[in-house]
């Protein structure tokens, strides 16, 4: 599902029948007299309360706490629009403290900000969906660090080259209207085989499709895009993160759970249940949203999972067989408290004093300021806070450079 618990949308719409008093359902103890009849919307709002409530408490549960130590600008939708969706950062290859969060408004495009959460960049692409980034891909002799997004109005992957003086993005050529098969592009990532040393533009649908395309230096400067492998999972998957050193992508099947499949399509296609989502589990809570690894040295490290429906993060260990560790949640402190999170990107390289020992950047469902809402944002949490949440404490170590 889309947004299986609730839009912002129809929380806004039960927030002002509230206030406008003219709501005539009672929601102490959700239940209708017989003849009582309500409006789609007051259906839906008053579902979603439950929801939101119900996750809240879920929420409530876990016990290691974090606080954010920054926001990002708000996008350019509407208060109540679902707008804001995944980030990725970007590790400036000299230069750390220019180092950037691209973020996917699903509504209309592109954001660039810096670390201090300032927009710096904006690009009117259409609905793009989800986006990731690569370092070092080698094209017409020399070499670039890319980003890419599912874009759903045009049904193909928006491809860019990262503009090192100031992070802007340079768009490059796609693969073209993706095949049918893809019923509604959706989740993406890079793989850098270092195996293999091959890259891959990682794409899946909304109808459990996932193609994995291969990308080379082609004529004329072009990217070159041949279709690799793909196969198909039972249901909706979106969050995808790749292990380029040890060769799997961590795919998130939103109803169901965490896979973990051989990434390289010159071997053998296997795939791996890491944890799933029935209701014995309590370390995940449908939907499952983004995912991704912060990278330590000698394969060690941590696959971070956004399990939306208890507005918490699960983390896993990245070696086998990826032992759930514990999950924490994000609440309010100087800027208010993360719910409802979609995409996440976790970055353990040194960026500068504003987080010298890694970041965490998430999407925040309900964005407000002292109580009064907002239109979405990201929220920033330096890892060692998260780190220091667990105890034993997690690792700290800046020595993994992304790329
Ligand atoms: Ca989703
Ligand atoms: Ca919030
Ligand atoms: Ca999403
Ligand atoms: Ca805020």
């Amino acid at each position: 599902m889309y947004k299986r618990f609730f839009s912002a949308g129809s929380l806004g719409i039960m927030r002002l029948l509230i206030v406008s008093g003219i709501i005539l359902v009672s929601c102490k103890n959700n239940k209708l007299a017989p003849s009582e009849v309500i409006s789609e919307d007051k259906a839906e709002a008053r579902k979603d309360s439950i929801e939101f409530a119900r996750s809240k408490s879920l929420q409530a549960r876990i016990k290691p706490v974090v606080f954010a130590q920054k926001e990002s600008d708000i996008v350019h939708a509407k208060i109540y629009e679902d707008a804001v969706d995944d980030p990725a950062i970007w590790v400036h290859p000299s230069d750390p403290a220019k180092s950037t969060v691209i973020g996917t408004d699903k509504t209309n495009g592109l954001l660039v900000y810096n670390l201090k959460g300032e927009e710096i960049h904006y690009y009117k692409l259409g609905r793009v969906n989800n986006v990731d980034v690569c370092y070092n891909f080698p094209l017409n002799g020399a070499v670039y660090d890319l980003a890419a997004a599912t874009n759903r109005s045009s049904s193909t992957i928006s491809i860019f080259k990262i503009n090192r003086d100031d992070g802007s993005l340079t768009e490059l050529n796609g693969p073209g209207k993706l095949d049918e098969k893809l019923d509604d592009v959706y989740g993406i990532c890079f793989y850098h085989s270092k195996k293999y040393n091959a890259f891959y533009v990682v794409v899946n649908a909304k109808n459990g499709w996932v193609q994995q395309w291969k990308i080379t230096s082609g004529e004329e400067g072009n990217i070159h895009w041949q279709l690799a492998r793909d196969f198909q999972l039972e249901s909706q998957p979106e969050g995808m993160v790749a292990d380029n050193e040890l060769g799997f992508i961590y795919i998130g099947e939103e109803e169901y759970g965490i896979w973990k499949v051989t990434a390289d399509p010159e071997e053998n296609y296997k795939k791996v249940l890491i944890s799933n989502t029935t209701s014995d589990n309590p370390d995940i809570t449908y939907d499952i949203e983004g995912l991704s690894l912060y990278k330590a040295p000698d394969g060690k490290g941590y696959l971070i999972v956004s399990s939306q429906g208890s507005f918490s993060y699960a983390i896993y260990k990245r070696e086998d067989p990826n032992k759930y560790i514990g999950s924490f949640k994000i609440i309010d402190g100087i800027v208010d408290g993360v719910e409802e999170t979609d995409g996440l990107d976790v970055c353990n390289s040194y960026l500068g004093h504003d987080f010298p020992l890694g970041l965490l950047v998430v999407q925040d469902g309900f964005n407000d300021d002292n109580k009064i809402k907002q239109a979405q944002n990201f929220k920033y949490i330096a890892w060692p806070d998260i780190a220091k949440a667990f105890e034993p404490q997690l690792i700290i170590d800046t020595s993994y450079r992304n790329r």
